[in-house]
């Protein structure tokens, strides 16, 4: 036997079933028992008969007479039934002092153990081993939890449930699984060895008819007490229902009410949380509801991300010394108001400008200094074109300013108010106030009749040149439509 698995079961500190459980076990092995020696054990927990004996007045068994006292309950119930009812029942008060979540792992057991007896009948069984099996299909867990509870709770982080933990997992954490401990515990116990066998061969991968009750009993359990379902969960419910157990969609749907209608029962005996759903209707629209909140969450999560992504392509055509437009964004916006006013017939006109004798400024009064120089030029230029005109810092202490659908005198006349506000500019730094000019080159293209928005904005960079040569602080412009028609 594995190591650890012999750890376990010497471990002090894991519980054993209740002394009733124990004699409990006793009697179920007995074939002879009669409801005398059955009372007599039962009597020793009184909480126990309580329970029982409320069980058969409950609607699941939907008894007409009144049920008082454990012999009537033999009566209603049959003695096989009622020693394999008062042993899962009293199994479940099985608990130990330690982190171990006892209320959690019996509650979900309890699905277990509901589903598999839904299923049991489903295929003419009474139900009643197959509930005790599935009460117990987990018990491994328990060694394991109690036993090593740090490395159950690192299987258990993320939020994750109980159930979301795979065998392969357990394997690889504890070099063991809950089936195999589980097994090798309800031996320890005096399970009837049939049972022992029945859990600890429990193996996921190689299923027999009784293991795949389980094993689908295990699957349906999870639904029963999902809080969240989704709709893919629900489907792989339905299609292992169909493939494991031959149960159709309406089979699926009886069958899932069923253990509703059984859990409701079990719930208010022992006093578990209620599940979240009533019926499988009410599950599938949760379900439903969940897909459409997902699909919501995702369309706004579209939108903040298109949101960003326009945010940062915004940013990268930003100069952020000027807050004006860049190059980059130009040589986009440009080319495509080129296109545009070619098709429409529009007219357009590039300026360049560029400060007159900037180096000095940075030379004289410093590196800062210039960047004041430089914003207070952008601002100018923003300012004294129209609104739908766009001025953009080319680089360095360039820029242009693209006017759009204009007469040639209009946009001279702008070019010619750029120099004349900037030569009026007082710009104050942190120590002088400083004066400069600036010289310009512009250029217009009827109708955009012109070969491209390059050969605009290199002639209107020549024409520039040219106003630097000849003294500076002066604009030159062109007409280039009568310039090509010219040449
Ligand atoms: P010209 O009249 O012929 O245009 O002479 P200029 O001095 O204006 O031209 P030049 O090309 O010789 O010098 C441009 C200077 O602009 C050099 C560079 O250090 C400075 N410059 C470029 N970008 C920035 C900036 O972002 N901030 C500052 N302060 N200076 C800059
Ligand atoms: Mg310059
Ligand atoms: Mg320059």
């Amino acid at each position: 036997m594995n190591q650890y698995v012999q750890e376990i079961l010497q471990n002090d500190r894991i519980p054993s079933p209740p002394s009733v459980a124990i004699r409990l076990l006793d009697l179920v092995s007995q074939p002879d028992v009669n409801v005398d020696e059955l009372t007599k054990v039962l009597s020793a927990d009184p909480r126990l008969s309580a329970r029982l004996i409320a069980y058969c007045n409950s609607p699941m068994v939907g008894s007409k007479r009144k049920i008082a006292s454990v012999p009537q309950a033999v009566m209603v119930l049959g003695l096989r039934t009622l020693r394999l009812l008062s042993l899962s029942f009293s199994l479940m008060d099985t608990q130990s002092k330690s982190d171990f979540d006892f209320d959690d792992f019996w509650r979900s057991s309890l699905a277990t153990a509901v589903a598999a007896k839904c299923l049991g009948r489903r295929s003419g069984q009474s139900g009643d081993e197959e509930f005790l099996l599935g009460l117990v299909l987990n018990i491994g867990m328990v060694g394991m939890g109690v036993t090593s509870p740090q490395k159950l709770t690192e299987l258990l982080a993320d939020g994750k449930a109980m159930s979301e933990i795979t065998i392969e997992m357990e394997n690889s954490v504890f070099g063991t699984n809950r089936f195999e401990v589980g097994g090798k515990l309800l031996e320890k116990w005096n399970f009837p060895s049939a049972m022992a066998q029945t859990i600890g061969d429990f193996n996921p991968e190689q299923l027999n008819p009784e293991s795949t009750r389980l094993a689908l009993g295990q699957t349906l359990a999870a639904l029963l007490l999902s809080t969240d379902v989704s709709e893919a969960q629900l489907a792989q419910a339905k299609t292992d229902a169909l493939t494991l157990a031959q149960i159709d969609d309406v089979g699926f749907r009886e069958l899932f009410d069923e253990m509703v209608a059984q859990w409701t029962g079990y719930e208010s005996l022992f006093n578990f949380d209620s599940i979240a759903y009533g019926s499988l209707q009410e599950l599938e629209e949760r379900a439903k509801d969940s897909m459409m909140k997902i699909s919501l969450g995702m369309d706004s999560e579209i939108q903040r991300m298109t949101i960003e992504r326009k945010e940062l392509e915004e940013r990268v055509m930003i100069d952020v010394l000027t807050n004006l437009k860049n190059r980059a964004a130009y040589n986009i916006e440009v080319s495509a108001a080129f296109e545009h006013h070619r098709r429409n017939q529009m007219s357009i006109g590039v300026v360049v400008i560029d400060i007159d004798h900037f180096k000095s400024v940075n030379d004289t009064y410093g590196h800062a200094a210039g960047d004041d120089v430089l914003r207070a030029v952008g601002r100018c230029l923003a300012t004294n074109c129209r609104k739908g005109d766009s001025v953009y810092r080319y680089g360095g202490e360039e820029f242009v300013a693209v006017i759009h659908n204009c007469e040639f005198n209009s946009i001279k006349a702008v070019a010619n108010r750029f120099l004349t506000a900037i030569q009026d500019l007082q710009i104050e730094t942190d120590v002088h106030s400083l004066k400069i000019t600036a010289s310009s080159g512009a250029c217009w293209a009827d109708k955009a009749n012109v070969q491209s928005v390059e050969t605009l904005f290199n002639h209107a960079d020549k024409l520039l040149y040219k106003a630097k040569v000849n003294g500076r602080n002066q604009m030159f412009i062109d007409d280039v439509t009568t310039l090509s028609a010219a040449t």
